[in-house]
C-alpha cells in the first residue's frame, strides 16, 4: 500500500502558506506577485524529484512524471480569495505533489506515475475557471482577451505578460496519457465535522442555477398614496420571497440550497414607495431532477405573483451548470482507502462548492475527496482543518492512487 512522508507533506504546506500570509491564512489573488512566486514555488518542489514542470500561457503549473504511463492527473487550484483560508485549493496541489514522490520513491509502479497540476484561477478573479477550461481546449482566445481581475479591472492578458508568461503556450490535457483525475479539497462546510467523519467521498460536484427576478411597480410619495392603492415592488418581492421559503423545502433534497443573495429596491429611499425591485436567486442541487422541480416551481410562484399582484413579475435565466457526476470506480477507491485508514470514518457527499474536477468531470474520469474544515468556515482566512485530518486525509488519497496504479501495471 502506498503511503506518504507526513512531515514531508505538512512542511510543503506549511512553507506554502508562507507565501502571501495574512493573518492565519493567506492572500495570494491569481497573478498577483505571491500567486505567480508560489506557481514558481512549486515548479521548483517538482523538479526537485524528476518531474518536468513548467507555468504554462494560462498560468497552469503542470508537472509531468517519467514513465510512458498512463499516469494519474492529481492537483487542484493554489491562487486564492482575498484575504483567504490557506488550504483552500493548497491542499489538494500538495496531496497530488505528495502522492507524486511517494509513487517515485516506491519504484513499484513501473511506468506509472502521477502528473500534478495546479489549475489557474479556480477562485475566479477573472474567469469562470479558466485554467482548468484551458486544459480540456473549452477556453478561447476571445475570452482571454476580454477577461479582467474583478477586484482591480486588470486585463488577463497584462497579468499574464506582468507574470512572464506572454506568449507561452496553454498545454492541452492529452487524453490518452491519464487513467483519471483525482481532486482533494477542504470541505468548506460543517457537514463531515457536525457528523464526526474524516473523509468525504465526492458523488457529484451541485450544479448552480442562477435568475435574476425583476419586478415592476409604481414609484410614489410614501406620505400620500393610500395603502390600497399602491403598486409596491417591495412588497411584492418579500411576498414572492416568503412563497418561496414555504414551497421550496417540499420539493427540495436533503441537502439542496437557495439564497437571495442580493435584493435591490429602487428608488431605495425611506419616504418613496419603491417602484422596481431585483432580487438575485439561486440553488444548488447534485441532482439534475431536483434542479428541475426547484426551476419549475420558480416559475409557478414568479408567474402567481405576477398574475395575483399589483406588481409586474419576471424571471431571467442568468446561468445554468448542471451537476457533474465523480467516476464510480473512483469513488470505491477512495472508500476502500478510507475504510483501511480510518474505518466508519468516512462517508459519501455531494459537494456543494464549485471545482475543477466539474471542469474535467466530462473529458475524463474524475474523483473528489473531502477532509473537514473546522467550524465549517471557508473563504475567510480563519479557515482551517487539523493537522490529524491533513494527514489522514493525504494517506488516503495516496492510498487510492497507489491501488488504482497498481491496478493499470496489472
Ligand atoms: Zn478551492
Amino acid at each position: 500500500m502506498l503511503d506518504i512522508n507526513a512531515d514531508r507533506l505538512l512542511a510543503d504546506l506549511y512553507d506554502l502558506r508562507k507565501i502571501g500570509a495574512f493573518k492565519t491564512g493567506v492572500h495570494r489573488p491569481t497573478l498577483s506577485p505571491d500567486d505567480v512566486l508560489s506557481r514558481h514555488w512549486l515548479v521548483e518542489r517538482l523538479t526537485a524529484f524528476g518531474h518536468d514542470a513548467e507555468i504554462d500561457g494560462i498560468a497552469n503549473v503542470i508537472g509531468r512524471a517519467p514513465g510512458k504511463g498512463p499516469h494519474i492527473l492529481a492537483g487542484s487550484h493554489i491562487e486564492t480569495q482575498n484575504e483567504a483560508g490557506w488550504l483552500d485549493g493548497a491542499l489538494g496541489v500538495i496531496y497530488a505533489l505528495e502522492a507524486a514522490r511517494a509513487v517515485a520513491e516506491s519504484g513499484a509502479y513501473g511506468e506509472h506515475g502521477v502528473d500534478v497540476i495546479a489549475f489557474a484561477d479556480e477562485e475566479g478573479h477573472f474567469a469562470d475557471m479558466p485554467g482548468s477550461q484551458s486544459w480540456v481546449g473549452t477556453l478561447s482566445e476571445e475570452t482571454i482577451d476580454r477577461a479582467v481581475d474583478r477586484s482591480h479591472g486588470t486585463p488577463l492578458r497584462e497579468a499574464l505578460a506582468k507574470a512572464g508568461l506572454h506568449g507561452r503556450p496553454r498545454r492541452r490535457m492529452e487524453r490518452d496519457r491519464y487513467l483519471c483525475f483525482l481532486e482533494a479539497h477542504i470541505e468548506q462546510g460543517g457537514w463531515l465535522e457536525a457528523n464526526d467523519l474524516t473523509i468525504g467521498v465526492v458523488t457529484s460536484i451541485v450544479g448552480s442555477w442562477q435568475y435574476r427576478i425583476l419586478i415592476k411597480g409604481q414609484q410614489n410619495h410614501a406620505g400620500t398614496t393610500m395603502m390600497k392603492m399602491r403598486r409596491d415592488a417591495g412588497v411584492a418581492a418579500t411576498r414572492l420571497l416568503q412563497a418561496i421559503e414555504t414551497e421550496f423545502p417540499k420539493i427540495a433534497a436533503e441537502l439542496t440550497v437557495w439564497t437571495a443573495g442580493r435584493i435591490t429596491l429602487d428608488p431605495g429611499a425611506p419616504a418613496i414607495v419603491p417602484g422596481g425591485a431585483e432580487i438575485l436567486f439561486q440553488f444548488r442541487d447534485a441532482d439534475s431532477a431536483v434542479l428541475d422541480r426547484l426551476h419549475a416551481k420558480l416559475e409557478e410562484l414568479v408567474k402567481a405573483e405576477d398574475a395575483t399582484g399589483p406588481c409586474d413579475v419576471g424571471l431571467e435565466v442568468v446561468s445554468i451548470t448542471h451537476p457533474a457526476l465523480m467516476d464510480g470506480s473512483l469513488r470505491a477507491a477512495f472508500t476502500e482507502a478510507a475504510e483501511r485508514i480510518c474505518p466508519d470514518r468516512h462517508k459519501l457527499m455531494p459537494s456543494g462548492a464549485g471545482h475543477d474536477a466539474r471542469t474535467l468531470a466530462p473529458h475524463i474520469p474524475s474523483g473528489m475527496l473531502f477532509v473537514p474544515s473546522i467550524n465549517g468556515v471557508s473563504h475567510h482566512w480563519s479557515e482551517n482543518t487539523s493537522d490529524a485530518d491533513i494527514v489522514a486525509g493525504a494517506r488516503v488519497f495516496a492510498g487510492a492512487v497507489g491501488d488504482l496504479l497498481a491496478a493499470a501495471r496489472g
